[in-house]
């Protein structure tokens, strides 16, 4: 099978895009990696994150790097405000800027989308799900942090419901792509968390208890497949990256595996003529 997602380099910058979208000329998309940017130690190099500790001279520079490699600009970026709650943002032409060139407006925004064009979304990560959403026929992008609460709050069910209720769009012309993220291999977690997963998703096959039953191993793409696909998304429109942030440390940051001494990652989405 051909791999959904494949790695573009650019100079010094690296990032993915889905191979089902990269030669859309009606989207401009990316997943971050470490690699493009000006940041330095644990930061390095290419940290997204005004929140790091990093000198923010570095990380606007970082911004301006990737929005160089999409070809969008600097001030059409709209940084979302993720606080692992599942609100969502429909975006228009007077939030461009937010978070990057005027303070951020928002207090809790996991998700955002928009219909027009030449805004571009921004989204974090460095381990929780990034849920990228298109609907090519209709001209809507839109993105989603799922950590592990936002998947057991099921925050990709959330966007599908709005777009498919108040924005009218047929359930079978929305595509979901799911970025890399700290993989089963990875999200090793205690009973408190796994009895929350158990109690959203029941007894399934993607959550696990090691062999000694004391740990769960839980994953997450397969958790938050089965909440779009009980929204009515059609399974050939899902594609999973496979990719585990946390074993690909080397080229992704990693809250686990680093203990939280990390940059910031970020997934880019813009509308174009
Ligand atoms: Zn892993």
């Amino acid at each position: 099978m051909e791999s959904p997602i494949k790695f573009i380099t650019k100079g010094d910058l690296t990032y993915l895009v889905f191979t089902n979208w990269e030669n859309d000329a009606h989207l401009e998309h990316c997943f971050t990696t470490k690699f493009g940017g000006v940041s330095e130690g644990h930061l390095a190099t290419l940290n997204l994150g005004f929140n790091r500790g990093d000198k923010e001279a570095n990380v606007i520079q970082n911004y301006k790097n990737v929005c160089e490699g999409l070809g969008v600009s600097l001030d059409s970026i709209v940084l979302s405000k993720q606080v692992h709650e599942t609100n969502i943002a429909k975006v228009t032409e007077k939030d461009k800027g937010n978070g990057i060139i005027t303070p951020n407006q928002w207090k809790s925004i996991d998700g955002i989308y928009t219909n027009e064009k030449d805004i571009t979304l921004v989204t974090h990560y460095a381990d929780c799900v990034p849920l990228f959403f298109y609907a090519p026929k209709y001209g809507m992008i839109g993105m989603a942090h799922a950590g592990w609460r936002g998947t057991v709050a099921k925050i990709g069910h959330k966007m599908v419901k709005i777009w498919h209720e108040e924005e009218n769009i047929p359930l079978e012309e929305i595509q979901v792509g799911i970025g890399p993220s700290i993989g089963a291999c990875c999200f090793e977690v205690g009973s408190e968390v796994a009895e929350v997963f158990l109690e959203t998703f029941g007894q399934t096959s993607y959550i696990r208890k090691d062999e000694r039953g004391e740990k769960y191993h839980i994953d997450l793409w397969a958790c938050n497949k089965a909440v779009l696909i009980e929204s009515g998304i059609l399974e050939e429109n899902i594609s999973i990256s496979g990719i585990c942030t946390c074993c690909h440390s080397q080229i992704f940051f990693s809250h686990r595996k680093t203990q939280g001494n990390r940059g910031t990652l970020g997934a880019f989405m813009t509308l174009k003529d």
